[in-house]
């Protein structure tokens, strides 16, 4: 018998390359990983699972994260939440990897006196936030100092930095990024409906005949909901309204590549055509609406004749695009930022609004004049930020509804402000005159994505106090911070969003906030204590018992929430959909059908858990109508020239990139998934004409910066237009600052450039 020794002495080489037991091995082999989830690597084997909604976009999908000693470790889509039913994008997948990355921000850093950020104890940082802003506030007045906030945060701490900046800290004016994406939705749902209030539901991307989608590129931007419209099994008609020949455009049955920012015009063309032709819902109209008989005479003038050629479409693509409407029994209208980001965005979606209206295409499975949101949380900041309502949709110019407000929270009337806030480009317009001094951004890259970047910097740096509140330190506006305040990000604490079709889902705390930063819900009961109003908010004790703060605020809106019970109800019903009145819960009915296992008392009057808006005809104004809301087209207000002949347009560029890159950057998976670096996309005859070749480096300028891009040659643009994917940093450099009057919403989509190639490829 040999010895050991010997035996090793024996073993073949390939045993020495293929160690079945080796570390590199156990690395990939499988194992059961229980909790449903097949088979997984042994390290990621979970002891637990989870479920929280995504903390990317606005679509809210359910995500079942794995935990092995109560930290996050893998996740997958969860397959019976009512949003992505198992599905999720890029993102969504490597949702975790970025709350790992080395530029955390892990302590309060301050800048000292030779100009650079370094790390302070939380006390230190509290007490110069105060005493800074407080000296500015003294000096200049309550309103000399504002805030920034976000569509990205809680819903409870959207509200809780909205009441302790107003109400706590006396600012007047504080604002959040959905300026950028969301408010023309919410100035145009307001004025049409009466209330901000999105009608749709998911599921009627699969119940439609015809999908309209204005302005959005949903395979991209919003790629659940694509599934959900591939899900659809009525063979629908998906028409595209977009300049560009996107990858939504490439899988719809019609594409309108309209001229930019023709849309207006286009969508009043359309409704001439069909009150010409009688394809109009007249009983609905007369029940339902006013001011339909004005708008008929508006757009008698605009004939396919004359809309065609200012779209860049023949008078054929009109009727068949209105013949298309008129067949179908359930249409439905979906828009995004490429109407929301326009010089005339307001009247752009009501004219979606006014086609819905007019042939009865609301209120109905598959049908609705549908805003898709941004951010995975822009509802609940259009809906309790305080920033464009008081909380809760109420107005702050209504004596009545801040008395309602006081009384509900427990303070006194006057500590409420009897103005509306200025609006973000407001509020930087007060930097530059010398009337805002103090500015507190949270959870932003304002330096990043506000328009014209350039002068953007230079207005920022007229502060004379700056406080960035961001999960990184690095950010490009956490750069130029006095005070930079270390927040826990999503999956670090817990709240609940408000997603596109107004359901409320729970974030939950998955993964322990790096270092000494704290939720941003803690930094502000932080704050409350030391600006010495910490007795205002001494029962926001928690996320959820502020949830059940904002229930009470909710009571007899549109968006009553009085019938959730609680956060387990939330988990339990896979979110819930405002409104869901307390007085009629209780009813037979179940919030998720059948296989729910809520007990009876907590049944709701759902016959499912996808609910729509205005199924009764009755509309959020006193009167119970909607209103057709209508204005003679403007111009661009930069048009093309000799000098700048080509038009910049801008949105997103793969489902993989997120806003300012700020997370998605932070993914190793998710930067093999788009261009590293800045890109333009040009149209073959335009390449040619400049002498363009495919990757070359061209210099593509703007009368407001200039910047440096790989040239990507392709018939997506059409000749004379340009595209650049918002995410890169430079991109703002070259867009044009004008604003919707309506909305205040920036127009990012179109401004005058010139493309040159460089000599050095
Ligand atoms: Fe998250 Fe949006 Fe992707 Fe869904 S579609 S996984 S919510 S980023």
């Amino acid at each position: 018998m040999m010895d050991a020794p010997a035996k090793a002495k024996k073993r073949p080489v390939s045993a020495l390359l293929r160690n079945h037991d080796g570390v590199l091995t156990q690395e990939i082999v499988l194992r059961p990983g229980e909790f449903g989830l097949g088979k997984v690597p042994a390290r990621l084997k979970p002891d637990a699972t989870t479920t929280v909604v995504c903390g990317f976009c606005s679509t809210g999908c359910g995500l079942n994260v794995h935990l092995k000693d109560g930290q996050a470790i893998n996740l997958t889509p969860t397959t019976d939440y009512p949003v992505n039913l198992g599905m999720a994008c890029p993102k969504g997948w490597e949702a975790i990897t970025p709350l790992h990355s080395p530029d955390r921000a892990t302590t309060p850093l301050l800048r000292n006196e030779k100009g650079e950020l370094e790390p302070v104890d939380w006390d230190t940082a509290m007490q110069v936030f105060t005493v800074r802003f407080k000296a500015i506030q003294d000096q200049f007045g309550k309103d000399s100092v504002a805030w920034i906030g976000t569509g990205q945060i809680c819903t409870e701490e959207l509200a809780f930095l909205g009441a302790l900046g107003k109400f706590g800290m006396g600012m007047i004016h504080g604002d959040g990024n959905t300026r950028q994406c969301m408010a023309t939705a919410v100035t145009a749902y307001k004025q049409s409906f009466g209330f901000d209030a999105p009608p749709f539901t998911y599921a009627d991307f699969e119940q439609s005949d015809v999908i309209v989608l204005v302005g959005s590129n949903l395979c991209i931007a919003h790629p659940i909901m694509w599934q959900r419209v591939l899900r659809n099994r009525n063979n629908p008609e998906i028409i595209v309204v977009d300049p560009r020949k996107t990858e939504t455009a490439m899988a719809a049955t019609q594409h309108y590549a309209i001229a930019p920012k023709s849309d207006l015009k286009l969508l009043y063309g359309l409704a001439h055509i069909l009150i010409e032709r009688g394809w109009i819902k007249r009983e609905y109209i007369d029940a339902h609406t006013n001011g339909f008989e004005e708008f008929a005479g508006f757009v008698k003038s605009f004939t396919p004749e004359t809309v065609a050629p200012e779209c860049g479409l023949s008078v054929e693509q009109l009727l068949r695009f209105v013949e298309t409407i008129h067949r179908g029994q359930r249409v439905s209208f979906w828009w995004t930022m490429g109407v929301n980001q326009g010089h005339e965005a307001t009247r752009t979606a009501q004219a979606i609004i006014n086609l819905a209206l007019m042939t009865g295409n609301i209120g109905r499975p598959g049908t609705g004049a549908n805003s898709i949101t941004g951010q995975c949380n822009a509802m609940g900041s259009r809906l309790f930020s305080n920033t464009t309502n008081l909380l809760g949709g109420h107005d702050f110019l209504n004596v009545i509804h801040r008395e309602k407000v006081a009384a509900l929270l427990g303070i006194e009337a006057a500590a409420i402000p009897n103005q509306n806030s200025w609006a973000y480009d407001q509020i930087v317009q007060g930097i530059d005159d010398g009337r805002i001094k103090g500015l507190w951004v949270i959870a932003t890259n304002s330096s990043h994505s506000w328009i014209h970047q350039s002068r953007f910097a230079e207005i920022l740096k007229k502060l004379d106090f700056l406080v960035v509140q961001d999960m990184y330190h690095t950010t490009e506006t956490a750069r130029e911070a006095h005070l930079v305040l270390p927040a826990g990000a999503w999956g670090e604490k817990e709240g609940t969003f408000i997603n596109s079709e107004r359901r409320f889902g729970l974030v939950k705390k998955i993964s322990k906030a790096p270092g000494q930063s704290l939720s941003d819900f803690n930094i502000f009961k932080l704050v409350a204590h030391y600006w010495g109003c910490g007795g205002m908010f001494k029962d926001w004790t928690s996320p959820e018992a502020v949830f059940q703060i904002l229930k009470n605020l909710s009571r007899n809106q549109p968006c009553d929430i009085t019938g959730i019970r609680d956060y387990q109800m939330l988990d339990e019903c896979g979110g819930v959909q405002w409104p869901l009145r307390a007085e009629v819960r209780g009813e037979k009915s179940d919030v998720r059908g059948a296989e729910s296992s809520l007990p009876t008392s907590d049944l709701s009057p759902l016959t499912s858990n996808e609910r729509r808006l205005f199924e009764d005809g009755c509309y959020f104004h006193p009167d119970g109508r909607a209103k057709f809301i209508f204005e003679v087209p403007r111009e661009a207000p930069e048009v093309t020239d000799a000098e700048y002949p080509l038009l910049l347009l801008t949105g997103r560029g793969t489902s993989a990139q997120w806003h300012t890159q700020t997370r998605t950057s932070k993914s190793g998976v998710l930067r093999q998934l788009y261009p590293e670096k800045i890109y333009v996309e040009i149209n073959p005859r335009d390449a040619s004409r400049l002498g363009i070749r495919p990757q070359q480096m061209v210099e593509v300028r703007s009368r407001r910066g200039k910047l440096l891009a790989r040239a990507f040659v392709t018939g997506t643009v059409q000749p004379g237009h340009i595209f650049i994917p918002m995410h890169y940093e430079e991109t703002n450099r070259l867009t044009y600052p004008s604003f919707d009057p309506y909305s205040r919403q920036p127009s990012y989509k179109a401004c005058a450039v010139a493309v040159a190639a460089l000599k050095k490829a």
